[in-house]
């Protein structure tokens, strides 16, 4: 069964069928997830690139199943977007992402941290009374969390999206523009919505070569956040080539596996210190 046993578990767009009784499995098993425990956020960290410091890390949510193994988000975040989960799995991850910016922050260290936000979280109406609460619950300043929507899924509704977006930046939290790039409305929407930074996708980033192609549009993309006044991130990062290349062009901030992979919330503090940073 190509859809079953083992490690992978991989979901089909046939099995988004609501008829299908694998999803039913998948979103039972997603339910029962949130309760056992099963779901935890994994922080990559993020770098300046003209000091080097670190500045904060985004989280990554993971979903490790006893049977099942680790699934991945790009496999069942769409489950929990289409079947209700997603507002208390975005719930999870807030919360367990300000409480590491808050543990790291009474330690010493004052870092941000990044959340990402899918399309349906963007039509609800109960997301800023939740992030305001988490962050009045953990005693974290707006300011120290950053939300990651991408292009795709605020076009999905731009009316709505662009009205909760400025709700939450009432709040005083930061909005970064993700994969940025892959869409199809990047130049006209970016000066209306409220955002203050915007990630490169990586598909621009890893392969980035002096000359070639990639480089043209990270180039353009940095030089409009720069005319913009955003931040500019670049994600991807594998190697130290396109992490100088990334200075020369003057990005703002870099993430990727030549700083750091996506780690567990507890050896952050340990992976910090070993940098000396
Ligand atoms: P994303 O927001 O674009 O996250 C970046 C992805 O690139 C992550 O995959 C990360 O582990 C991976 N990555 C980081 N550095 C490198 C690198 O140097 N090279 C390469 N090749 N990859 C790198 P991940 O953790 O599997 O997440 C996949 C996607 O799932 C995310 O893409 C995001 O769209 C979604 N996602 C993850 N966590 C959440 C969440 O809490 N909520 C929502 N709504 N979506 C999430
Ligand atoms: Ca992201
Ligand atoms: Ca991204
Ligand atoms: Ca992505």
């Amino acid at each position: 069964d190509a859809k079953g046993g083992g490690k992978g578990l991989r979901v089909y767009e046939s099995d988004l069928d609501s008829k299908n009784p694998r999803r039913l499995t998948l979103v039972a098993e997603l339910r029962g997830a949130l309760a056992r425990d099963e779901i935890s956020v994994h922080v990559q960290p993020q770098a300046r690139l003209d000091s080097g410091a670190v500045v904060g890390a985004e989280a990554l949510v993971r979903w490790h199943h006893p049977e099942l193994g680790v699934v991945p988000p790009d496999e069942f975040i769409p489950v929990a977007e289409r079947s209700g989960l997603i507002g208390p799995l975005t719930t999870r991850v807030l919360d367990a992402s300000l409480a590491a910016v808050a543990a790291w922050r009474a330690a010493g260290h004052p870092l941000g941290i990044s959340v990402n936000l899918s399309t349906r979280s963007l039509h609800d109406a109960d997301l800023v009374e939740e992030v305001s609460r988490l962050l009045r619950r953990h005693d974290v300043p707006a300011s120290a969390l950053t939300l990651e929507v991408t292009e795709s899924s605020v076009m999905a509704d731009p009316a709505r999206a662009t009205a909760l977006l400025h709700q939450l930046r009432d709040l005083g939290v930061r909005l970064s523009v993700d994969d940025f790039g892959t869409g199809y409305s990047s130049l006209s929407y970016l000066k209306r919505l409220p955002v203050q930074e915007v990630k490169i996708d990586r598909s621009f980033v890893t392969s980035l070569q002096a000359g070639g192609e990639d480089a043209a549009i990270v180039r353009a993309i940095i030089d409009l956040g720069g005319h913009l006044g955003l931040e500019v991130v670049a994600e991807g990062v594998e190697d130290a080539a396109v992490w100088e290349l990334l200075s020369t062009m003057g990005c703002d901030v870099v993430q990727g596996w030549h700083l750091g992979r996506a780690m567990p919330v507890a050896e952050f503090a340990g992976w910090l210190a070993t940098r000396g940073t």
